[in-house]
């Protein structure tokens, strides 16, 4: 059904008044947006990315060459993700306006949500329509919205979602953290995001209540796991932004009638007064992150070659494993990209002592770029790492070495230029 899915042309399928129009030449059958599942796990557990499908997403006319902002939602299954993802639609689709929330009895449609037990796809869909928008500082930026979807029933659905959740976090620049306190690691705004608050005598509901509720919880307290310490330690350091928004119950139609269509008439008051201060919060345009890696900005175009590049980090035998959904955003990913080409390819023959000149003046911008890079789990914890990186510039200096050596004898070797790239998990 999703790969049958042709083509970016939106219409708006909640209001006429989305004004993008990026129609190609295939039409999909009824011109409407709609959730496009971009990342599957199979029933072996093996991922698979629907490249073609997210490529029509991401490389549409009108916003491959845009900034993006990714925003994400995870959490396990069943606690009103997508439900939520939905109003984040019509707020997206009304462009802001003070009337986002809808009419009384209009069914709330989108990324599909549901009541039951029945199993979902693990996976993320990507909505189709991408929203352009502008910024309070002049530029436009593409928003993208994912839905991610993760079933815990046993320990190799536990680690299917884990990989899931990582790998929506590296790519989004915004992600929602659904309940929960499973710590996940993100380059820039980590919002907390809990719900069915019920105790808002002790923290009132909204971000102030959260911000306060989170501060306790991020407290150190000597008998919690070390691991767990050190997370804690680092996450201000490492997060540009971390914040935390208590969310009410929405009643007891929204949570237990099968026959509710999502019409605010049926949702509790407080829930709609909350969803109207936290939505606008999270998407109104001056609040809209720019998703960065490395401090660059990201556009679509970019985020693909990202997607394409984590998952085959977690295609290949390591996946996370279960101990810990810890362990996963500790593992924080630190790409050192360096093009690192100090005789090769095609270059001519270099002095040896030039050639060790060069070597040391990149390698030591490699380790700059390791640096700069914010990491989880501080100083102990990344120098593993630094080494690994040193070590790794050193041995291909080495085949430098002999590269070089070799040209200066047979004057006409020829290999494709070394584009040296460091992924650290
Ligand atoms: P997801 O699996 O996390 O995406 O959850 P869904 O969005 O599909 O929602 C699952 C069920 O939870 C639906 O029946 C919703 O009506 C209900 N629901 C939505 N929001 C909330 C909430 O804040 N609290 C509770 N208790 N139920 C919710
Ligand atoms: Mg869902």
């Amino acid at each position: 059904f999703f790969n049958l899915y042709l083509s970016c042309h939106v219409t708006g399928s909640f209001t006429d008044k989305a004004t993008y129009d990026w129609s190609s030449e295939e039409e999909e059958p009824d011109g409407r947006a709609r959730p496009i599942q971009v990342l599957v796990v199979k029933d072996d557990h093996t991922f698979e990315l629907d490249e073609v499908a997210l490529s029509r997403i991401l490389l549409a006319e009108e916003v491959h060459n845009r900034e993006v902002v990714a925003i994400s939602v995870a959490g396990a299954f069943r606690k009103g993700k997508s439900f939520l993802m939905d109003f984040m639609l019509r707020y997206m689709y009304s462009q802001a306006s003070e009337e986002w929330l809808g009419e009384a009895e209009e069914p709330l449609i989108g990324f599909s949500w549901r009541g039951g037990s029945e199993r979902e796809t693990t996976g993320i869909q990507i909505w189709s329509e991408v929203f352009l928008v502008d910024k309070p500082d002049g530029r436009k930026v593409a928003v993208l919205l994912m839905d991610t979807q993760g079933t815990f029933d046993s320990q190799s659905t536990l680690r299917d979602s884990a990989t899931v959740f990582a790998l929506s976090t590296m790519i989004s620049s915004m992600q929602v953290q659904n309940s929960g306190f499973a710590m996940s690691v993100l380059f820039q705004s980590m919002i907390f995001l809990v719900r069915d608050w019920s105790f808002p005598y002790e923290f009132g509901y909204g971000q102030e209540g959260g911000m306060k509720f989170l501060e306790k919880r991020l407290k150190i307290s000597e008998n919690q796991h070390e691991e767990l310490q050190n997370v804690r330690k680092h996450i201000h350091s490492c997060f540009t932004n971390i914040s935390c928004f208590l969310m009410p119950h929405p009643g007891l139609k929204v949570a237990t009638n099968p026959n509710f269509d999502g019409r605010l008439k049926e949702i509790d008051r407080e829930f709609i007064n909350n969803l109207q201060i936290l939505v606008p919060w999270l998407l109104s345009p001056k609040n809209l992150d720019v998703k960065e890696i490395n401090g660059s900005n990201i556009t679509c175009r970019g985020l693909l070659e990202y997607f394409k590049a984590y998952i085959k980090i977690y295609q290949g035998e390591e996946l996370p494993h279960p101990k810990s959904m810890l362990q996963v955003p500790m593992s924080c990913v630190v790409s050192s990209f360096h093009h690192y080409n100090v005789c090769g390819g095609d270059r001519p023959f270099l002095a040896p002592a030039e050639l060790q000149a060069r070597h040391s003046d990149i390698r030591e911008e490699a380790l700059q770029v390791f640096r700069g890079v914010k990491k989880m789990g501080g100083e102990e914890f990344s120098r593993r790492y630094l080494l690994q990186l040193e070590g790794e510039v050193d041995e291909v200096f080495n085949q430098y070495i002999k590269h070089n050596d070799s040209k200066n004898i047979f004057h006409a070797a020829r290999t494709p230029a070394t584009l040296f790239v460091v992924i650290f998990i």
